[in-house]
């Protein structure tokens, strides 16, 4: 089918919630996508984080056939072979000793708030339930989770929001000890910001965070729904730090591609759950977990570190255009997630991207995020380089900036 009748029709039928690239993507295999007319494009998104080992690998897409051919779906009112895997293989590799299965990365931050709640309200009392989150935070899209998440843009027009969440600037830990009352229960970040900007936290920032739950008698709940499944060079994002929540989120990434969602905890939070407290009809289905045990066994050492190398070689090459641009304003990340903040919109850099058959991500407006599969090469990275050091130089000469 033609591209241009797949995005007339789409555009007819389908609510008009995301600003979409004139693109319908047909085939994909390792860093590669092709499109309906098949013109390829290399794959410096990966489903916004969610394709780490990039399109259709091998094993993930062999454990989804064979488990399609056996059992897809029973409910959760009755045991699996692959959930079991999936939760034995999460705990031993995390901090955690237990795991609630979802399908969504909102639903696992929900699940955390539930928890969080839950685990106060059985320890303290009835008036200690505020969370507190972080300006430029990304949690999710659900009430619950756009109401945890400290953007207006995300909560306008959806009021009244969930009470009950307080919001404090990213990387400030002054500002968290003003903001706990004797209402606070929990604090909940993500230990790297994905949507608010590839924001890297000082050094200490975690630690302090993690002091002052052990202080006050709060939980800690990382969101690793971007960060985790080997994204920063670490299997989770919080082994950089040395030190672990109580409570931490995941999905993107943990199915491979397949929509599934995890919300993770130690023994004694998680025990504040109990049978009828929370609940999912698909929540780690058989299908489901047979992605994410493929992927997870599918991110070993040689992948993590192969993640590391590329990722300071690529951060390396972009912080050789920022000398050359002046309208480079930062170039920051850890491992393969990686943020280049320009003085202007860059929706302008993503479509001349896409022109040159690069798929490349926008956030905040004026960042470019990339987010390559973890096996990303570096002769790939040369490429969308030689491009972007293209793109660059004729919006300098044509001085266009002066016009946006
Ligand atoms: C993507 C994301 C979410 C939301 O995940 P969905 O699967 O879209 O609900 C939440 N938190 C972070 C950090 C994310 O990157």
């Amino acid at each position: 089918m033609k591209q241009d009748r797949i995005i007339e029709i789409s555009n007819k039928c389908i609510t008009n919630t995301y600003n979409r690239y004139p693109l319908a993507l047909v085939k994909g295999r390792g860093i590669s996508v092709w499109d309906s007319e098949g013109r390829e494009y290399l794959d410096f998104v990966s489903g916004i984080a969610a394709n780490n080992l990039g399109h259709c690998h091998p094993q993930i897409a062999k454990a989804i056939k064979q488990q399609a051919g056996e059992l897809i779906h029973v409910s959760n009112l009755y045991y699996t072979i692959p959930q079991m895997e999936m939760a034995k293989l999460l705990t031993k590799k995390s901090f955690a000793d237990k795991v609630f299965f979802c399908n969504s990365g909102a639903e696992a931050n929900e699940a955390a708030i539930k928890m969080a709640r839950k685990y106060s309200r059985d320890h303290y009392g009835e008036d200690r339930f505020e969370i507190i989150t972080m300006h430029q935070s990304f949690h999710g899209r659900t009430i619950a989770t756009i109401s945890a998440t400290a953007q207006d843009k995300f909560q306008k027009g959806f009021e009244p929001l969930l009470s009950g969440f307080r919001y404090v600037p990213f990387n400030d830990l002054t500002a968290v000890e003003k903001a706990i009352n004797g209402r606070t229960c929990a604090i909940m970040v993500e230990p790297i910001q994905g949507e608010g900007g590839v924001n890297i936290p000082d050094k200490d920032y975690l630690k302090g965070l993690r002091e002052i739950c052990f202080s006050k008698r709060l939980l800690l709940i990382f969101d690793e729904i971007q960060t985790a499944m080997g994204r920063t060079g670490k299997f989770f994002a919080y082994e950089h730090f040395d030190l672990s929540p109580d409570i931490m989120t995941m999905a993107k990434s943990l199915g491979g591609g397949v929509a599934i969602g995890a919300m993770l905890a130690r023994d004694e939070v998680a025990s504040s759950f109990i049978p009828g407290s929370h609940a999912s009809t698909f929540g780690g289905n058989p299908l489901a977990c047979a992605a994410g045990v493929a992927t997870i066994k599918a991110i070993d050492k040689s992948i993590l570190s192969h993640c590391k190398r590329t990722g300071d070689y690529f951060i390396r090459r972009l912080k050789k255009l920022k000398e050359k641009y002046s309208f480079i304003k930062d170039v920051r990340g850890i491992g393969l997630m990686i943020g280049m903040e320009l003085s202007f919109p860059v929706r302008v850099i993503t479509e001349e991207c896409l022109k040159r058959g690069f798929l490349v991500n926008c956030t905040m407006d004026r960042v470019l995020r990339f987010l390559p599969p973890l096996t990303v090469k570096a002769k790939n990275i040369e490429k969308l380089i030689n491009a972007l050091d293209g793109i660059f130089k004729e919006i300098k000469g044509r001085n266009i900036i002066s016009q946006l």
